[in-house]
């Protein structure tokens, strides 16, 4: 690849660049196209512009081979998500509470705060507002999509409760957190929400 960067000017100007693996695959098929979409503006917000990004193009190359190679699902948009923010530095707190420390149970309904950045105990729950009730499986969920790798947290079984918990916390935190909104999500609304049904529907 070669570029221009010119001093003082933000924006770094693409002259050539070589194609070394096209995505075929993502192209010919719509919902992973959308869904591919979604994974470069999340590497565009979660990462400041003009910082090293070496780990999170590597995680996006990998994203785009498991596309290239899977339907998507709403698993795998909730695990890209959780190693976004991981590669950005922002993993919520899942198995600890943010306020009082303590580690969390196996079993039980906890809160999400999203501008503490984390799962909130019962105890603590009743001494202040959470933005969202969440169970002890989703947390568990995530905890171990978050320790996997790519591949294998794709493949982790999941109720449609925890699908639709995780959605509810993962989200709001990045777009709290990063205090942006993607549009990408807002087209992918339905796509998204409707994915594992489309994916039912044509049996792939
Ligand atoms: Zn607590």
């Amino acid at each position: 690849m070669q570029y221009v960067e010119q001093q003082g000017r933000e924006l770094v100007r693409i002259e050539t660049c070589d194609l070394i693996h096209y995505y075929h695959a993502i192209y010919e098929n719509l919902r992973k196209l959308l869904v591919g979409t979604y994974f470069l503006e999340l590497v565009d917000v979660v990462q400041p512009e003009g910082h090293n990004a070496e780990d999170l193009f590597e995680l996006l190359v990998a994203c785009f081979d498991l596309l290239e190679a899977q339907i998507p699902t709403q698993v795998m948009v909730r695990v890209v998500e959780l190693k976004m923010l991981r590669c950005a530095g922002l993993t919520p707190v899942l198995t600890a509470c943010v306020r009082c420390r303590r580690m969390l149970g196996t079993s039980g309904r906890f809160g999400f705060s999203l501008t503490e950045g984390g799962a909130v105990c019962g105890d603590c729950v009743r001494q202040g507002p959470v933005h969202q009730y969440v169970s002890a499986e989703t947390l568990g969920f995530l905890a171990a999509a978050n320790d996997a790798t790519l591949q294998d947290s794709v493949g982790i079984a999941c109720s449609p409760r925890i699908l639709h918990e995780s959605a509810k916390i993962i989200y709001p935190f990045m777009t709290c957190q990063l205090n942006k909104d993607l549009h990408a999500k807002k087209v992918l609304k339905d796509v998204l929400e409707h994915i594992d049904e489309g994916v039912g529907r044509t049996g792939a």
